[in-house]
Protein backbone atom coordinates (compact mmCIF):
# COMPACT_ATOMS: atom_id res chain seq x y z
CA UNK A 1 0.00 0.00 0.00
CA UNK A 2 1.15 3.38 -0.79
CA UNK A 3 2.04 5.13 2.34
CA UNK A 4 2.32 9.16 2.91
CA UNK A 5 5.36 10.13 4.80
CA UNK A 6 3.55 12.31 7.91
CA UNK A 7 6.00 14.91 8.32
CA UNK A 8 6.23 16.67 12.28
CA UNK A 9 6.51 19.72 12.88
CA UNK A 10 7.00 21.70 16.32
CA UNK A 11 5.76 25.63 17.30
CA UNK A 12 8.13 26.69 19.73
CA UNK A 13 7.03 30.11 22.06
CA UNK A 14 10.60 31.58 23.38
CA UNK A 15 11.17 32.01 26.66
CA UNK A 16 12.19 35.70 27.06
CA UNK A 17 14.60 38.15 28.82
CA UNK A 18 13.22 41.28 30.40
CA UNK A 19 12.90 43.61 33.49
CA UNK A 20 9.33 42.41 34.22
CA UNK A 21 6.58 40.18 32.31
CA UNK A 22 3.34 39.00 33.35
CA UNK A 23 0.87 36.80 31.81
CA UNK A 24 -2.10 39.08 31.07
CA UNK A 25 -3.92 36.17 29.25
CA UNK A 26 -0.94 36.24 26.61
CA UNK A 27 -0.79 33.40 24.00
CA UNK A 28 1.48 32.74 21.12
CA UNK A 29 -1.97 33.13 19.09
CA UNK A 30 -0.97 33.26 15.78
CA UNK A 31 1.57 30.31 16.32
CA UNK A 32 -0.98 28.16 17.20
CA UNK A 33 -3.26 29.14 14.11
CA UNK A 34 -0.23 28.26 11.86
CA UNK A 35 0.04 24.70 13.70
CA UNK A 36 -3.45 23.87 13.38
CA UNK A 37 -3.12 24.56 9.53
CA UNK A 38 0.18 22.40 9.55
CA UNK A 39 -2.00 20.17 11.03
CA UNK A 40 -5.18 20.45 8.76
CA UNK A 41 -2.06 19.84 5.74
CA UNK A 42 -1.49 16.49 7.59
CA UNK A 43 1.67 17.74 9.74
CA UNK A 44 1.85 16.26 13.10
CA UNK A 45 2.22 19.24 15.32
CA UNK A 46 4.14 19.28 18.39
CA UNK A 47 4.52 22.07 21.21
CA UNK A 48 6.87 23.86 23.51
CA UNK A 49 5.92 26.75 24.98
CA UNK A 50 8.64 28.05 27.37
CA UNK A 51 6.78 31.02 28.74
CA UNK A 52 5.06 29.46 31.26
CA UNK A 53 3.17 30.87 34.15
CA UNK A 54 3.86 29.73 37.93
CA UNK A 55 0.58 27.53 37.69
CA UNK A 56 0.19 28.12 42.00
CA UNK A 57 -0.04 31.67 41.57
CA UNK A 58 -2.20 31.96 38.53
CA UNK A 59 -5.41 34.10 39.23
CA UNK A 60 -8.95 32.86 38.92
CA UNK A 61 -9.53 34.91 35.90
CA UNK A 62 -6.33 32.82 33.57
CA UNK A 63 -3.85 35.73 34.22
CA UNK A 64 -0.48 34.81 36.57
CA UNK A 65 3.43 35.22 36.56
CA UNK A 66 5.56 33.54 34.54
CA UNK A 67 8.38 31.18 36.02
CA UNK A 68 11.37 33.51 36.12
CA UNK A 69 15.04 33.29 37.13
CA UNK A 70 17.54 36.69 37.50
CA UNK A 71 20.11 36.42 35.13
CA UNK A 72 22.87 38.93 33.79
CA UNK A 73 21.83 41.86 31.35
CA UNK A 74 23.28 41.65 27.91
CA UNK A 75 26.31 44.39 27.35
CA UNK A 76 23.78 46.71 26.13
CA UNK A 77 21.56 47.18 29.51
CA UNK A 78 24.59 46.49 31.78
CA UNK A 79 24.56 49.43 34.48
CA UNK A 80 20.93 49.68 34.22
CA UNK A 81 19.65 49.27 38.09
CA UNK A 82 16.90 46.96 37.24
CA UNK A 83 16.72 43.53 38.00
CA UNK A 84 17.15 41.61 34.68
CA UNK A 85 15.85 37.90 34.51
CA UNK A 86 14.50 35.13 32.51
CA UNK A 87 11.27 34.64 32.32
CA UNK A 88 9.79 31.38 30.82
CA UNK A 89 11.28 27.77 31.33
CA UNK A 90 15.50 28.12 31.13
CA UNK A 91 17.50 26.63 28.08
CA UNK A 92 18.78 23.76 29.86
CA UNK A 93 14.74 22.92 30.23
CA UNK A 94 14.21 23.54 26.57
CA UNK A 95 16.68 21.30 25.96
CA UNK A 96 15.73 18.49 27.98
CA UNK A 97 12.03 19.14 26.35
CA UNK A 98 13.76 19.07 22.78
CA UNK A 99 14.79 15.23 23.64
CA UNK A 100 12.10 13.88 25.08
CA UNK A 101 10.24 14.29 21.38
CA UNK A 102 10.71 13.12 18.16
CA UNK A 103 13.22 15.08 15.53
CA UNK A 104 10.73 17.55 13.70
CA UNK A 105 11.68 17.92 10.04
CA UNK A 106 9.84 21.38 10.35
CA UNK A 107 9.93 24.19 13.79
CA UNK A 108 8.24 27.24 13.34
CA UNK A 109 9.30 30.01 16.30
CA UNK A 110 7.44 33.00 17.02
CA UNK A 111 9.09 36.13 18.02
CA UNK A 112 6.51 38.68 20.51
CA UNK A 113 8.02 41.97 21.78
CA UNK A 114 10.57 43.81 19.75
CA UNK A 115 12.60 43.98 22.62
CA UNK A 116 12.80 40.17 22.90
CA UNK A 117 14.46 39.20 20.27
CA UNK A 118 17.67 38.33 22.09
CA UNK A 119 15.71 35.40 23.54
CA UNK A 120 14.74 34.41 20.17
CA UNK A 121 18.00 34.28 18.80
CA UNK A 122 18.97 32.13 21.82
CA UNK A 123 15.96 29.45 21.57
CA UNK A 124 16.96 29.42 17.46
CA UNK A 125 20.45 29.00 17.61
CA UNK A 126 19.82 26.07 20.77
CA UNK A 127 17.22 24.37 18.54
CA UNK A 128 19.76 24.96 15.36
CA UNK A 129 22.26 23.18 17.17
CA UNK A 130 20.37 20.33 18.05
CA UNK A 131 18.67 19.95 14.51
CA UNK A 132 21.27 20.56 11.96
CA UNK A 133 18.95 19.39 8.97
CA UNK A 134 15.71 20.73 9.91
CA UNK A 135 13.70 23.49 8.18
CA UNK A 136 13.37 26.57 10.91
CA UNK A 137 11.21 29.37 10.22
CA UNK A 138 10.47 32.30 12.59
CA UNK A 139 7.93 34.21 12.82
CA UNK A 140 5.40 36.76 14.35
CA UNK A 141 5.69 40.95 15.47
CA UNK A 142 9.36 41.15 16.25
CA UNK A 143 10.07 40.00 12.37
CA UNK A 144 7.36 42.32 11.03
CA UNK A 145 8.57 45.17 12.72
CA UNK A 146 11.62 45.05 12.60
CA UNK A 147 13.28 43.18 9.67
CA UNK A 148 15.96 44.31 8.64
CA UNK A 149 17.61 43.55 12.31
CA UNK A 150 15.53 40.17 11.97
CA UNK A 151 17.33 39.42 9.03
CA UNK A 152 20.68 40.08 10.58
CA UNK A 153 20.52 38.51 13.94
CA UNK A 154 18.53 35.14 12.88
CA UNK A 155 21.63 34.17 10.39
CA UNK A 156 20.33 30.62 11.44
CA UNK A 157 16.87 30.78 10.41
CA UNK A 158 15.98 29.16 7.03
CA UNK A 159 13.14 31.60 6.83
CA UNK A 160 11.88 34.92 8.13
CA UNK A 161 8.43 35.87 7.59
CA UNK A 162 6.24 38.99 8.64
CA UNK A 163 3.01 39.15 9.32
CA UNK A 164 1.70 39.89 5.40
CA UNK A 165 4.14 37.12 4.12
CA UNK A 166 1.95 33.98 4.85
CA UNK A 167 1.90 32.59 0.87
CA UNK A 168 5.94 32.92 1.39
CA UNK A 169 6.19 30.36 4.33
CA UNK A 170 3.49 28.60 2.20
CA UNK A 171 5.67 28.47 -0.43
CA UNK A 172 9.05 27.68 1.69
CA UNK A 173 7.18 24.47 3.19
CA UNK A 174 5.94 22.99 -0.29
CA UNK A 175 9.56 23.63 -1.53
CA UNK A 176 10.93 22.21 1.35
CA UNK A 177 8.80 18.88 1.43
CA UNK A 178 7.85 16.57 -1.25
CA UNK A 179 4.47 17.85 -0.40
CA UNK A 180 1.01 20.19 -1.86
CA UNK A 181 -0.24 21.93 1.23
CA UNK A 182 -4.22 21.80 0.50
CA UNK A 183 -5.14 24.12 3.19
CA UNK A 184 -3.84 27.86 3.09
CA UNK A 185 -5.80 30.09 4.95
CA UNK A 186 -5.20 33.75 4.05
CA UNK A 187 -5.17 36.08 7.02
CA UNK A 188 -8.05 38.64 5.59
CA UNK A 189 -9.96 35.31 5.55
CA UNK A 190 -10.88 35.24 9.51
CA UNK A 191 -14.26 32.90 8.92
CA UNK A 192 -12.10 29.99 8.81
CA UNK A 193 -11.86 26.88 11.00
CA UNK A 194 -9.54 25.06 12.21
CA UNK A 195 -8.85 26.70 15.35
CA UNK A 196 -6.30 27.34 16.93
CA UNK A 197 -4.18 24.47 18.70
CA UNK A 198 -4.97 24.68 21.84
CA UNK A 199 -5.47 21.63 22.51
CA UNK A 200 -1.56 21.26 22.56
CA UNK A 201 -1.59 22.49 26.41
CA UNK A 202 -2.44 19.68 29.24
CA UNK A 203 -4.74 22.65 30.85
CA UNK A 204 -6.68 25.35 29.23
CA UNK A 205 -7.47 28.09 31.70
CA UNK A 206 -9.15 30.83 29.44
CA UNK A 207 -9.15 31.09 25.46
CA UNK A 208 -8.84 34.06 23.06
CA UNK A 209 -11.09 34.82 20.64
CA UNK A 210 -10.16 36.75 17.73
CA UNK A 211 -12.48 38.54 16.32
CA UNK A 212 -11.00 41.19 13.40
CA UNK A 213 -7.76 42.11 12.83
CA UNK A 214 -7.13 45.98 11.85
CA UNK A 215 -7.98 48.98 13.06
CA UNK A 216 -9.86 51.93 11.82
CA UNK A 217 -8.19 54.17 13.51
CA UNK A 218 -4.27 55.45 13.40
CA UNK A 219 -3.30 56.29 16.79
CA UNK A 220 0.26 57.48 16.28
CA UNK A 221 1.95 55.21 19.06
CA UNK A 222 0.34 52.32 17.73
CA UNK A 223 1.72 49.66 15.02
CA UNK A 224 -2.15 47.59 14.97
CA UNK A 225 -2.97 49.98 11.17
CA UNK A 226 1.44 48.86 10.09
CA UNK A 227 0.56 45.37 10.68
CA UNK A 228 -3.05 44.44 9.82
CA UNK A 229 -3.67 47.66 7.45
CA UNK A 230 -7.01 45.57 5.72
CA UNK A 231 -9.59 45.68 8.31
CA UNK A 232 -11.31 42.45 8.52
CA UNK A 233 -14.44 41.30 10.51
CA UNK A 234 -15.59 37.91 11.61
CA UNK A 235 -18.59 36.39 11.34
CA UNK A 236 -20.71 36.63 14.77
CA UNK A 237 -22.07 33.00 13.40
CA UNK A 238 -18.27 31.83 13.35
CA UNK A 239 -16.98 33.42 16.71
CA UNK A 240 -20.19 31.57 18.34
CA UNK A 241 -19.26 28.70 16.22
CA UNK A 242 -15.61 28.81 17.85
CA UNK A 243 -17.57 29.38 21.38
CA UNK A 244 -19.51 26.42 21.53
CA UNK A 245 -16.03 24.46 20.35
CA UNK A 246 -14.50 25.56 23.63
CA UNK A 247 -17.28 25.50 25.92
CA UNK A 248 -17.55 21.74 24.68
CA UNK A 249 -13.52 21.71 26.07
CA UNK A 250 -14.79 23.05 29.64
CA UNK A 251 -13.05 26.28 28.80
CA UNK A 252 -15.56 29.23 30.37
CA UNK A 253 -13.26 32.40 30.11
CA UNK A 254 -12.62 33.89 26.91
CA UNK A 255 -10.51 36.68 26.03
CA UNK A 256 -11.38 38.94 23.71
CA UNK A 257 -7.95 40.01 21.50
CA UNK A 258 -9.70 42.91 19.20
CA UNK A 259 -8.57 46.22 18.62
CA UNK A 260 -11.95 47.06 17.04
CA UNK A 261 -14.46 45.30 18.38
CA UNK A 262 -17.37 47.85 18.68
CA UNK A 263 -16.64 48.82 14.80
CA UNK A 264 -20.15 48.15 12.36
CA UNK A 265 -21.14 47.27 15.73
CA UNK A 266 -24.49 46.81 14.79
CA UNK A 267 -23.80 43.68 12.08
CA UNK A 268 -20.71 42.28 14.55
CA UNK A 269 -20.39 43.12 18.28
CA UNK A 270 -24.45 43.32 19.46
CA UNK A 271 -25.06 40.33 17.35
CA UNK A 272 -21.87 38.50 19.36
CA UNK A 273 -22.81 40.28 22.73
CA UNK A 274 -26.70 39.00 22.38
CA UNK A 275 -25.34 35.24 21.93
CA UNK A 276 -22.95 35.35 24.55
CA UNK A 277 -25.36 36.57 26.96
CA UNK A 278 -27.54 33.63 25.85
CA UNK A 279 -25.24 30.78 26.65
CA UNK A 280 -26.98 28.93 29.04
CA UNK A 281 -23.63 28.04 31.33
CA UNK A 282 -21.78 31.01 32.86
CA UNK A 283 -18.69 32.05 31.03
CA UNK A 284 -16.50 35.26 31.66
CA UNK A 285 -15.17 37.70 29.40
CA UNK A 286 -11.94 40.23 29.18
CA UNK A 287 -10.94 42.78 27.13
CA UNK A 288 -7.47 43.80 27.91
CA UNK A 289 -6.95 45.65 24.45
CA UNK A 290 -9.55 47.97 25.72
CA UNK A 291 -13.00 49.22 24.04
CA UNK A 292 -13.37 52.68 22.13
CA UNK A 293 -15.23 54.38 24.68
CA UNK A 294 -17.08 56.71 21.69
CA UNK A 295 -18.48 53.47 20.04
CA UNK A 296 -20.60 52.80 23.53
CA UNK A 297 -24.12 53.30 23.76
CA UNK A 298 -26.81 52.14 26.60
CA UNK A 299 -27.49 48.86 24.44
CA UNK A 300 -23.56 47.98 24.27
CA UNK A 301 -23.23 48.62 27.67
CA UNK A 302 -26.10 46.49 28.85
CA UNK A 303 -24.91 43.89 26.81
CA UNK A 304 -21.33 43.89 27.92
CA UNK A 305 -23.08 42.98 31.15
CA UNK A 306 -25.11 40.64 29.97
CA UNK A 307 -22.77 39.06 27.72
CA UNK A 308 -20.40 38.20 30.68
CA UNK A 309 -18.04 41.14 31.00
CA UNK A 310 -16.58 40.75 34.46
CA UNK A 311 -14.61 44.47 33.55
CA UNK A 312 -14.72 46.54 30.90
CA UNK A 313 -11.20 48.16 29.75
CA UNK A 314 -11.15 51.62 27.79
CA UNK A 315 -8.80 53.45 26.27
CA UNK A 316 -8.27 57.23 27.04
CA UNK A 317 -4.95 57.59 27.09
CA UNK A 318 -5.08 61.47 28.40
CA UNK A 319 -7.38 64.16 29.43
CA UNK A 320 -5.45 67.23 27.70
CA UNK A 321 -7.31 67.50 24.41
CA UNK A 322 -4.33 68.99 22.62
CA UNK A 323 -2.38 65.72 22.98
CA UNK A 324 -5.64 63.87 22.77
CA UNK A 325 -6.43 65.01 19.26
CA UNK A 326 -2.62 64.50 18.54
CA UNK A 327 -2.91 61.02 19.02
CA UNK A 328 -5.68 59.74 17.57
CA UNK A 329 -8.63 61.81 18.40
CA UNK A 330 -10.81 59.06 19.42
CA UNK A 331 -12.43 60.30 22.11
CA UNK A 332 -12.88 63.56 24.01
CA UNK A 333 -13.63 64.33 28.09
CA UNK A 334 -17.74 64.36 27.01
CA UNK A 335 -18.26 61.20 24.52
CA UNK A 336 -16.45 59.69 27.25
CA UNK A 337 -18.03 60.51 30.38
CA UNK A 338 -20.96 59.68 28.59
CA UNK A 339 -19.47 56.05 28.06
CA UNK A 340 -18.95 55.81 31.47
CA UNK A 341 -22.55 56.63 32.20
CA UNK A 342 -23.96 54.22 30.36
CA UNK A 343 -21.78 51.31 31.47
CA UNK A 344 -22.38 52.79 35.33
CA UNK A 345 -26.15 52.31 33.99
CA UNK A 346 -25.95 48.85 33.06
CA UNK A 347 -24.68 48.12 35.98
CA UNK A 348 -20.86 48.60 36.36
CA UNK A 349 -19.26 49.38 39.09
CA UNK A 350 -16.42 51.98 39.15
CA UNK A 351 -14.31 49.28 40.11
CA UNK A 352 -15.06 47.20 37.10
CA UNK A 353 -14.41 50.09 34.37
CA UNK A 354 -10.56 49.92 33.56
CA UNK A 355 -9.31 52.80 31.91
CA UNK A 356 -5.82 53.59 30.10
CA UNK A 357 -3.82 56.70 30.43
CA UNK A 358 -0.59 56.75 28.57
CA UNK A 359 3.07 57.59 30.57
CA UNK A 360 6.15 58.47 29.26
CA UNK A 361 5.05 59.52 25.58
CA UNK A 362 7.94 61.50 23.84
CA UNK A 363 7.87 65.40 25.93
CA UNK A 364 4.92 64.46 28.17
CA UNK A 365 4.97 66.28 31.37
CA UNK A 366 4.34 63.67 34.18
CA UNK A 367 1.63 66.21 35.51
CA UNK A 368 -0.62 65.34 32.29
CA UNK A 369 -0.56 62.25 34.12
CA UNK A 370 -1.42 63.46 37.14
CA UNK A 371 -4.43 65.14 35.51
CA UNK A 372 -5.67 62.16 34.09
CA UNK A 373 -5.57 60.05 37.50
CA UNK A 374 -7.58 62.77 39.33
CA UNK A 375 -10.19 63.05 36.38
CA UNK A 376 -10.60 59.00 36.41
CA UNK A 377 -10.72 58.87 39.82
CA UNK A 378 -13.21 61.90 40.35
CA UNK A 379 -15.17 59.64 38.08
CA UNK A 380 -14.77 57.16 40.40
CA UNK A 381 -13.41 54.40 37.81
CA UNK A 382 -9.78 52.62 37.88
CA UNK A 383 -7.32 53.98 36.31
CA UNK A 384 -4.11 51.88 34.48
CA UNK A 385 -0.99 53.50 33.98
CA UNK A 386 0.22 52.36 30.20
CA UNK A 387 4.23 52.85 30.03
CA UNK A 388 4.93 54.29 26.45
CA UNK A 389 7.02 51.78 24.28
CA UNK A 390 8.09 53.05 21.23
CA UNK A 391 6.80 50.91 18.71
CA UNK A 392 9.31 51.10 14.89
CA UNK A 393 6.41 52.02 11.86
CA UNK A 394 4.68 54.28 14.59
CA UNK A 395 4.33 58.18 13.92
CA UNK A 396 5.78 59.06 17.19
CA UNK A 397 8.55 56.38 16.46
CA UNK A 398 9.56 58.03 13.23
CA UNK A 399 9.11 61.58 14.34
CA UNK A 400 10.76 61.38 17.96
CA UNK A 401 13.16 58.41 18.28
CA UNK A 402 16.12 60.71 17.69
CA UNK A 403 15.04 62.34 21.24
CA UNK A 404 14.97 59.22 23.14
CA UNK A 405 18.23 58.44 25.68
CA UNK A 406 19.28 55.00 24.20
CA UNK A 407 19.39 54.47 20.15
CA UNK A 408 16.15 52.94 20.20
CA UNK A 409 16.16 52.98 16.19
CA UNK A 410 19.20 50.84 16.11
CA UNK A 411 18.76 48.31 18.63
CA UNK A 412 15.15 47.05 19.51
CA UNK A 413 16.04 46.03 23.06
CA UNK A 414 16.24 49.50 23.55
CA UNK A 415 12.64 49.61 23.20
CA UNK A 416 11.40 48.38 25.85
CA UNK A 417 9.42 50.93 28.18
CA UNK A 418 10.93 49.56 31.12
CA UNK A 419 13.59 51.72 30.40
CA UNK A 420 11.10 54.66 30.19
CA UNK A 421 13.07 55.57 26.57
CA UNK A 422 11.60 59.25 26.77
CA UNK A 423 12.55 60.17 30.02
CA UNK A 424 13.28 64.07 30.56
CA UNK A 425 13.31 67.07 32.78
CA UNK A 426 9.72 67.37 32.60
CA UNK A 427 8.95 63.23 32.96
CA UNK A 428 11.69 61.05 34.88
CA UNK A 429 11.64 57.78 36.58
CA UNK A 430 11.25 59.56 39.74
CA UNK A 431 8.13 61.22 38.57
CA UNK A 432 6.66 57.80 37.06
CA UNK A 433 7.18 56.07 40.92
CA UNK A 434 5.25 58.84 42.18
CA UNK A 435 2.63 58.87 39.63
CA UNK A 436 2.53 54.75 40.58
CA UNK A 437 1.80 55.55 44.41
CA UNK A 438 -0.14 58.08 43.42
CA UNK A 439 -2.60 56.41 41.70
CA UNK A 440 -2.21 53.49 44.65
CA UNK A 441 -3.42 55.93 46.51
CA UNK A 442 -6.16 57.28 44.77
CA UNK A 443 -7.73 53.79 44.28
CA UNK A 444 -7.34 52.78 47.94
CA UNK A 445 -9.61 55.95 49.15
CA UNK A 446 -11.90 54.56 46.35
CA UNK A 447 -11.69 51.19 47.75
CA UNK A 448 -10.01 49.51 45.03
CA UNK A 449 -7.34 48.43 46.51
CA UNK A 450 -7.38 44.68 45.76
S1 LIG B 1 -4.47 52.24 19.68
FE1 LIG B 1 -6.32 51.08 19.35
S2 LIG B 1 -7.67 52.51 18.29
FE2 LIG B 1 -5.61 53.31 18.06
S3 LIG B 1 -4.85 52.46 16.13
FE3 LIG B 1 -4.21 51.09 17.75
S4 LIG B 1 -5.75 49.54 17.83
FE4 LIG B 1 -6.61 51.29 16.74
Amino acid sequence: MFHVKQYRALLINPYVYDFAAYSFWSTPLGLLYMGSILRKNGFEIYLIDCLQVIEGKRKEDGRGPFIKEKVEPPPQLAGIRKRFKRYGISKEELISKLASMPEPELILITSIMTYWYTGTKEVLETVRNLYPGSKIIVGGIYPTLCYDHAVLNLKKADLIVRNNEINLLYNFIENSFPIKLSYKYQVNDLNWPPYPCFDLYDKLHFVPLLTSFGCIYKCAYCATPFMYPQIVKRSPKDVMEEVYYWLERSVSKFVLYDDNFLYMKEKYAKPILKALGNINKKIDIYNPNALNGALIDDEVAELLRFAGFKEVRLGLETTNPIVQKDLGNKIDKKIFERAIDCLKKAGFKGKGIGVYILAGLPFQKWTNVKDAIDYLSDLGVRAHIAEYTPIPHTRLFDEYSSFARYPIKEDPIYQNNALFPFSWEGFCEADLMFLKHYLREKQKNLGFSD
